[in-house]
């Protein structure tokens, strides 16, 4: 009989996991609260608008297409992307100036993006970013084999590769973001374009070390892509993949606890039953996971976890027409910069003037929604239930000022809004994620590679973490990364 796993998760982290696993023989059984995978990848239907209520920006379409190739199919048979040129628009605060500077569109097409910066601001700015673009192809070939595609799982371990480190530090890896971005933009739009990606990892952009940059390269020069069908297609090609390969789905499980025996998992027990096997591999959000094994959820030292910032997304179906100037993914960058991080990050308060992606998936894919009908994808950073703000007491004027300002941005005026759905900290907290928010532990550099939740337990040793809460981190390519070492991992231990 060969061996079996169980994998808890069927989000991004866990299937990879499952068809790594089934790939190579193992019996895979994927256990998953929800009814439908996915995880935070999630979808809300109704009334013929079908709205993913998680990532919509979709990079390194490559790490995705990959896992299907590595099990011998052709991953174009499963689904397909659309690439989005331009991947964003900007709108900045001065976007009504009579000069129409307010608004810069990214291309990963180097020419068209050089030409972008080249109109709408300067030759030397254009320039500049022909410069940084190298730059960030130079500190990606060094970062993401040896630091984000590799099994840092001990101080030891980093320390393998001296001349990598050495390499990342001469990219000014270790200096603080904002002066790795000036050196080459003097611009302070492009510098903030060119920077924010950092909050996807929790982080100030402000505070953020140059290592942070190679989010900026994944999402605004390799660029951003869209699964024909939504984000959903993607979810479902995965989930076919693995039942093609014999991997067994139980939805509607949860997960209560471990059995354990001599250091050694041996099955799960969920609320329809237990389940044995040889070894676990679970995406369980880190601290979820150290309640259930009777352990305070703490650093080394005893300290706290820091947690990422949360989100408010406001989802809307909505009849009417929308600007002309509103793209697939549009951020709409508010005058302040410092302050609302601080506030944000440093203080854990709501931004007094927040920063907010808006996306419009019909914008590519019309079949998303009724004829004549859009979704609008609206997401503000917020703090999480750690931060300051009182959900309870203060959501109805959060949700208020939220709408006021979507109609003040000449986004809400024209439409007739026929379904709504919104989710707050609250919301992410009772779908089981960690603080109330999506984004998990924070990258801060002590909460990153060797000092991030590990993939191996320190006790339990054919117990396995993946996804978002351990290594290598939060986001889709990431957590695809995350989902075949572990299996690596997992297979080892099988031996
Ligand atoms: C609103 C939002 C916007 C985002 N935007 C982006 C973006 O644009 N681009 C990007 O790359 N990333 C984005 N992300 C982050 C990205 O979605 C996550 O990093 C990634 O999906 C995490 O995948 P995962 O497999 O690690 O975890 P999950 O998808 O959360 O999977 C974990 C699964 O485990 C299940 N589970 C947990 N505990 C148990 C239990 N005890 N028993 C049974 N099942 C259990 C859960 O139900 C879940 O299905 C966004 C996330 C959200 C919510």
């Amino acid at each position: 009989m060969p061996p079996s796993v169980v994998v808890v998760g069927a989000g991004f982290a866990g299937m990879t996991s499952a068809v790594e696993l089934a790939r190579q023989g193992v019996r895979v059984t994927v256990v998953d609260r929800l009814s439908y995978p996915g995880g935070r990848s999630g979808r809300y239907d109704r009334d013929g608008f079908m709205m993913d209520t998680g990532p919509t920006v979709f990079t390194m379409p490559e790490l995705f297409r990959d896992i299907f190739r590595r099990a011998g199919v052709d991953p174009d048979d499963y689904v397909a992307f659309r690439r989005l040129e331009p991947g964003y628009r900007a709108v900045f605060a001065d976007a009504h100036a009579i000069d129409g500077r307010g608004r810069l569109s990214t291309f990963s097409n180097p020419d068209q993006m050089y030409a972008e910066i080249e109109t709408h601001v300067s030759r030397s700015e254009a320039e500049g970013y022909l410069r940084f673009r190298r730059y960030l192809e130079e500190l990606f070939a060094v970062e993401f084999p040896s630091f984000i595609d590799a099994q840092l799982n001990s101080v030891a371990a980093l320390l393998r590769d001296p001349g990598s480190l050495i390499r990342l530090a001469r990219l000014r890896g270790f200096q603080r973001l904002p002066s790795v971005v000036e050196h080459y933009f003097s611009d302070e739009r492009l510098q903030r374009l060119f920077s924010f990606q950092a909050l996807y990892a929790g982080l100030s952009p402000l505070k953020a070390l140059g290592i942070f940059a190679i989010i900026s390269y994944m999402d605004v020069v390799l660029g951003v892509v869209q699964p024909v069908g939504g984000m959903r297609a993607a979810v479902d090609a995965l989930e076919r993949l693995a039942l093609d390969l014999g991997v067994d789905f139980r939805y509607e499980h949860e997960v209560e606890a471990f059995v354990l025996h001599e250091r050694q998992v041996t099955g799960v027990i969920t609320n329809k039953g237990s389940l044995a096997c040889d070894a676990v591999i679970t995406s369980t959000d880190p601290g979820q996971l150290s309640r259930m094994l009777g352990r305070p959820f703490r650093r080394r030292g005893g300290l706290r976890w820091q947690m990422s910032p949360s989100c408010f997304l406001s989802l809307r179906g909505i009849r009417g027409e929308l600007p002309n100037t509103l793209g697939h993914h549009n951020i709409f960058f508010a005058s302040e910069w410092s302050e609302a991080f601080d506030d944000l990050v440093g203080h854990g308060r709501v931004m007094a003037d927040p920063s907010t992606l808006i996306s419009v998936p019909t914008r590519s894919d019309p079949e998303l929604a009724p004829q004549g009908a859009h979704i609008v994808y609206a997401l503000e950073p917020t703090p999480s239930l750690e931060g300051r703000f009182d959900w309870e007491r203060l959501s109805d004027g959060f949700v208020s000022r939220f709408d006021r300002r979507l109609e003040r941005s000449g986004i809400a005026r024209d439409f007739e809004t026929v379904v709504r759905y919104d989710l707050d900290p609250r919301d992410w907290a009772r779908m089981g994620m960690d603080a109330g928010t999506p984004f998990s532990v924070a990258h801060t550099f002590f909460q990153s590679g060797p000092f991030r939740p590990s993939m191996v337990d320190p006790t339990i040793h054919n117990l396995v973490r993946t996804g978002s809460g351990t290594t290598p981190g939060v986001g889709l390519p990431l957590v695809m990364v995350s989902g075949r070492l572990s299996a690596g991992l997992a297979k080892d231990l099988l031996r």
